[in-house]
């Protein structure tokens, strides 16, 4: 496989990235395009993999492609190749999106959910690099992530395996989108930390968030919080104490499942540094003392927004060698 390429892709509902991926992990080329509106599965994917190509031949060119690899937002059958429900890009519902990219392509096609992707991503050439027992949280809108054990991504027969952001955390807490109450998601979301935020300015709480947005609270993000927390605002450093002790919780359930050398943040927030990973830590220390796990080994993700065609490639790897 060396001296050859795999091609990934993270299809979103709005925009598509695409790598290309050599055999140790590096990303040759990658850029984005806008997700074609199409109603037929066969033409949307078609389309994609034709400008898949025309990377791989414009930056790699003479250099075989080995396969094409592509994440999903949403459930998929690897086996089969189908993609259950794609919540973005309805079009695609039902359809056996390996089938098609092999017949558009001729190469040999593989297919995983986003988080799958990204754990593995992480895993093999990020953060994980060398742990056989690893877990990755991604927080974003929702929360995601993945766990592996022993060396691979593990993915269960309802592919529910992973899905970190629906432990409950909190019996009778606030409502999540699963239709449960004091899920991580819930509790951790991007919403949930932004109105976290919200209700303490609404008591009339002095912050620098106050100056940033002035009435307008629906500009509030998770990022700018988690930006004045680290310059040192109160209520934000409260918000990142309040969200971490969540997430600290939610590892420690994690460490005594899957027993992992280390557990990785990815997604927005990760970056806020000691303000966030303080509270984690200290939680973690705090309530998971039987397991001895050491809570350094709590780091943030390191491809960021790559993670997704990187595990997409990562998967022609994976499934050819
Ligand atoms: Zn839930």
């Amino acid at each position: 496989m060396s001296g050859q390429i795999a091609i990934g892709i993270d299809l979103g509902g709005t925009t598509f990235g695409v790598g290309l991926l050599d055999v140790q992990g590096k990303l040759v080329a990658q850029t984005g395009y806008p997700t074609p509106v199409c109603a037929d599965p066969v033409q949307l994917l078609g389309e994609i993999s034709q400008k898949a190509l025309a990377l791989a031949q414009a930056d790699a060119p003479g250099v075989p492609v080995a396969g094409l690899g592509i994440g999903i937002p949403g459930p998929v059958d690897p086996q089969s190749g189908i993609i259950k429900q794609c919540p973005n890009l309805h079009a695609l519902d039902g359809a056996n999106a390996v089938e098609i990219l092999k017949q558009a392509s001729g190469l040999p096609a593989f297919i995983g959910n986003d988080a799958f992707c990204a754990t593995l991503a992480e895993l093999r050439h990020g953060a994980g690099r060398g742990c056989r027992y690893m877990a990755l949280l991604t927080l974003g809108t929702g929360v995601g992530g993945g766990i592996a054990v022993k060396n691979k991504v593990l993915r269960g027969p309802r592919q529910i395996l992973g899905e970190v952001g629906h432990l409950v955390i909190e019996p009778g807490g606030p409502k999540c989108g699963c239709g449960n109450h004091g899920c991580l998601e819930a509790l951790t979301g991007r919403q949930a930390i932004c109105d976290r935020a919200i209700l303490k300015l609404q008591r009339g709480r002095i912050s620098r968030l106050a100056d940033a947005v002035g009435a307008e609270h629906e500009k509030i993000t998770p990022r700018l919080i988690a930006d004045l927390a680290r310059e040192g605002d109160v209520l934000c450093q409260e918000v990142m104490d309040e969200i971490g002790y969540y997430l600290g919780l939610a590892i420690c359930d994690i460490i005594v499942l899957c027993d992992p050398d280390k557990i990785l943040l990815g997604g927005g927030i990760s970056g806020a540094g000691e303000t966030l990973f303080g509270s984690i830590r200290r939680t973690v220390r705090h309530v998971s003392q039987i397991s001895h796990f050491d809570p350094d080994n709590i780091v943030a993700a390191e491809l960021g927004n790559q993670a997704g065609i990187v595990g997409a490639g990562s998967l022609v790897w994976e499934n050819l060698i």
